[in-house]
């Protein structure tokens, strides 16, 4: 465990980030589970400023939690679930780093406890709502249906999704999923809410030419450039947030690595201001 700064000083609100070492539920390839130190390493790499394109200043702002240990199945859901609901407690904001997108139904049990009512927004080429994948309820395919089920959202809204299917649109229907299709994206939207937002960002929701390192290339998504500016523009209290899914085995010339830290940049400064644009 290290820390970026004296804890005494942390001001609350700060962002908790914590690293989490998990591909165990990728249903095509493993790698995401190698993603954290790639991610953290791009972060606070000297190649780039600490700062984000608004202009705020993230020196300081974080305090490292640091990468969980690599346990399996249901211990690992309840170490993801405790390690986020410990960063809550201390009121920061955590801001995952890595594993596939298994992880954010237990981080969404930490949140709802927290934040009752919760909007999630999630980008993402998939809905990730299936009931149940490859006989696995908990498959990085499902996180969206076990949450919904259990409440523990009170919005969804997806952006980037470009691959649903017959079953995939009724589970949406069933849980009320505001979906915005790619094929019916248009630029200048801005999305508002009044309700604290927790961001899921599933780097396969950007076109596979932005963002090579995923295991499932699915082209026609999002620029780094749509996503930064949806996220520049969003008006809402951001209180967690977490990037899954870069699996670095896929990377070219760590280029994804550096997209993932300059999302990681781009919403710790939204979560940051959320006092400001609430
Ligand atoms: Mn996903
Ligand atoms: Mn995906």
């Amino acid at each position: 465990m290290e820390s970026s700064g004296n804890e005494t000083q942390t001001p609350s609100g700060a962002i908790g980030l914590l690293g989490i070492p998990w591909d165990e539920q990728s249903s095509f390839l493993r790698g995401p589970a190698q993603a954290p130190p790639l991610i953290r390493e791009a972060l606070f790499s000297e190649a780039s400023g600490l700062r984000s394109e608004s202009g705020t200043e993230l020196e300081g702002k974080f305090v490292e939690a640091g990468d969980l240990p690599q346990l399996s199945g249901t211990a690992m859901m309840e170490e993801i679930e405790r390690s986020a609901a410990r960063l809550l407690q201390r009121n920061l904001r955590p801001l995952s780093l890595g594993g596939d997108h298994a992880i954010t139904y237990p981080l969404l049990k930490a949140f709802h406890r927290f934040y009752p009512n919760l909007t999630i927004l999630h980008f993402d080429a998939h809905s990730d709502l299936y009931d149940i994948f490859e006989g696995n309820r908990f498959s990085h395919a499902c996180p969206f249906a076990r949450i919904m089920e259990e409440g523990l959202a009170q919005r969804l809204v997806q952006l980037g999704i470009r691959t649903l299917n017959p079953h995939q649109r009724a589970q949406a229907k069933r849980f009320g999923v505001e979906i915005i299709e790619m094929k019916d994206w248009r630029d200048g939207r801005v999305f508002a809410f009044d309700t604290p937002v927790y961001i899921s960002f599933d780097l396969d929701g950007l076109d596979p030419a932005f963002a090579p390192g995923v295991s499932h290339h699915e082209p026609g998504g999002l620029s780094t450039r749509q996503a930064i500016d949806t996220i520049l523009t969003l008006q809402a209290n951001v209180v967690g947030a977490d990037i899954v899914e870069y699996n670095p085995l896929r990377d070219v010339s760590q280029i994804t690595a550096a997209v993932c830290a300059k999302l990681a940049k781009e919403i710790a400064a939204k979560m940051l201001a959320a006092d400001n644009n609430k």
